[in-house]
C-alpha cells in the first residue's frame, strides 16, 4: 500500500461508523489505518500538468505509484492536516482523479486475494487463518503441511467459499486489514470536492500512459461471478450502494 508521510488523520473521526457498511463488516483499526488513515490524496505530475488523485486500494494504485515514482506525492503531511480542514492548501475547485471499479468486480477481486491461491500474498494467508478459525479445513496436519501456501483455500469449492464468507464477514478483522473491503467512497473526500474525473480501472493504462499493463482479463479467477447466488449479488449491491451512487453521478 502507500508509502509516504503520516497524514495525521484520525480515522476514528473521519470514517462514519454509522455507515450501513458496518452492519456487515468490521471497522478496521489495523496498524496501517492507525498510521495513515483515509482518504489519501496524492499530487501527481502527469503530462498535462499537476493533478490530484485519490488512492483506492485494488484500483491499480500500486501500478500508478510505480509508474510515477518521483512524480507523485502524498500531500496530507502531518503539519497540513487537522480535522475538518484536510489538505487545506488544495483548492476545493480542483477535480481529483478517481480510479474506480465496478463494486461487484472489485469484491470478487478481493475475495480472490483473500480466499484463493491466485496471486498468493499476505492476504491469502489471512483467508487461510479465517477458514482455519472457522474450522473448515478437515485434514491431517501432514496434509496441511504438504500443501503449498494458499492451496488450503482451494480445497474448498469456490461456491462453498463464497457461502462461508457471506456467513462470516465479521470474521474478517483488523488483523486481516479489513479496510480493503471498505467501499471505494471511503477513500474519497466528497465533502471538500464536488467534481471528480472518474477513470475505470481497465482504462488506467491509457489515462495514465502506463505501458505494458493489461487490465482486461489479465487472469483466470478462482472465485467468479457465477459462483454467487442472486441473493449474494444483491447483498453486495446493497452494501456498496454508495459506490454505485458515486459512480453513476460522476460518469
Ligand atoms: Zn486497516
Amino acid at each position: 500500500m502507500s508509502t509516504g508521510e503520516y497524514n495525521g488523520l484520525n480515522h476514528h473521526q473521519y470514517i462514519d461508523k454509522n455507515n450501513k457498511f458496518f452492519d456487515y463488516f468490521n471497522f478496521c483499526d489495523c496498524v496501517w489505518c492507525q498510521l495513515y488513515g483515509l482518504p489519501i490524496l496524492n499530487e501527481i505530475h502527469l503530462d498535462e500538468g499537476k493533478r490530484y488523485w485519490f488512492e483506492i486500494t485494488k484500483n491499480a494504485s500500486s501500478s500508478i505509484k510505480d509508474a510515477y515514482e518521483g512524480k507523485i506525492f502524498r500531500i496530507c503531511s502531518k503539519d497540513s492536516y487537522h480535522p475538518g480542514n484536510l489538505y487545506h492548501e488544495v483548492r476545493n475547485d480542483e477535480i481529483p482523479i478517481v480510479v474506480y471499479s465496478d463494486p461487484i468486480d472489485r469484491f470478487i477481486t478481493l475475495l480472490n486475494d483473500y480466499f484463493s491461491v491466485m496471486n498468493f500474498n499476505s492476504h491469502s494467508r489471512f483467508g487461510e487463518d479465517i477458514f482455519e478459525q472457522l474450522d473448515y479445513f478437515q485434514m491431517t496436519e501432514e496434509d496441511k503441511y504438504n500443501l503449498l501456501p494458499g492451496e488450503k483455500n482451494e480445497i474448498i469449492s469456490p461456491e462453498k467459499r463464497v457461502e462461508i464468507i457471506f456467513d462470516n464477514f465479521k470474521s474478517i478483522k483488523s488483523i486481516h486489514s479489513c479496510h480493503h473491503f471498505y467501499p471505494q467512497t471511503f477513500f474519497i473526500d466528497q465533502k471538500k470536492f464536488k467534481h471528480f474525473e472518474l477513470v475505470e480501472r481497465k482504462d488506467v493504462s491509457d489515462r495514465f500512459k502506463i505501458n505494458g499493463k493489461k487490465w482486461i482479463g489479465s487472469s483466470t479467477k478462482s472465485i467468479q461471478k457465477d459462483h454467487f447466488t442472486e441473493k449474494q449479488l444483491d447483498l453486495v449491491k446493497k452494501i456498496y450502494s454508495e459506490d454505485y451512487k458515486f459512480i453513476n453521478k460522476h460518469t
